[in-house]
């Protein structure tokens, strides 16, 4: 059975266990895959990040409603949050980080803040 470095497509000659046909290309190989989930990653902590702000900017005081409409406008996206917290009485909050939304009746939201000091 022939098999070829996944990296340049060479043969590979050698051990049967063989991945790569030398070093560096294993390596670049590698670097590759890192770059990826590395670039994967920023992408996804840029967007909390992001969400994070928006929320710090409506959340002066502490505690405040807003609407969906508003985080929307401001480029907010749902889909990304750190963690939820389920009350004891049934609701749910999403945390970005230290910044906290609900959602409530009619498109509004509260917003919280955890006491992080
Ligand atoms: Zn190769």
């Amino acid at each position: 059975m022939t098999r070829n470095c996944p990296e340049c497509g060479e043969k590979i000659v050698g051990r049967e266990d063989k991945k790569f046909c030398s070093d560096a290309c294993r390596n670049a190989w590698n670097n590759k895959i890192n770059k990826d989930s590395n670039n994967f990653m920023r992408n996804i902590n840029n967007r909390l990040r992001k969400n994070n702000r928006i929320l710090s900017e409506l959340n002066i005081e502490g505690k405040t409603k807003t609407t969906k409409s508003k985080l929307m406008s401001k480029g907010f996206d749902f889909e990304y949050f750190t963690n939820q917290l389920h009350t004891k009485t049934g609701n749910t909050y999403f945390f970005v980080y230290e910044q906290g939304y609900m959602p409530l009746e009619n498109d509004y939201y509260i917003l919280v803040r955890k006491d992080i000091s």
